[in-house]
């Protein structure tokens, strides 16, 4: 999904990238998870139940703003 747009702040120019989380060996990008309260993990497959998108994150150039998609 690409999603041009301007900064709602100061309608500076936005550029597309992702937040990466360091908390691993390797760094991997966030992703949004549906549900309330902690992750839910599965027993069989050590992986997390509910439904996960990966986040993109358009920062603006001018005054650092994020706006982030989980699409
Ligand atoms: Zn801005």
């Amino acid at each position: 999904m690409e999603v041009k747009s301007n900064c709602p702040k100061c309608s500076g120019q936005m550029e597309q990238g992702f937040v990466i989380d360091n908390g691993y060996r390797v760094p991997i990008v966030s992703e949004w998870t549906a549900g309330a309260g902690p992750p839910q993990w599965s027993f069989w497959t050590g992986k997390i139940k509910s439904v996960t998108r990966q986040i993109t994150t358009y920062r603006c150039t001018k005054c650092g703003f994020l706006e982030s998609y989980a699409g």
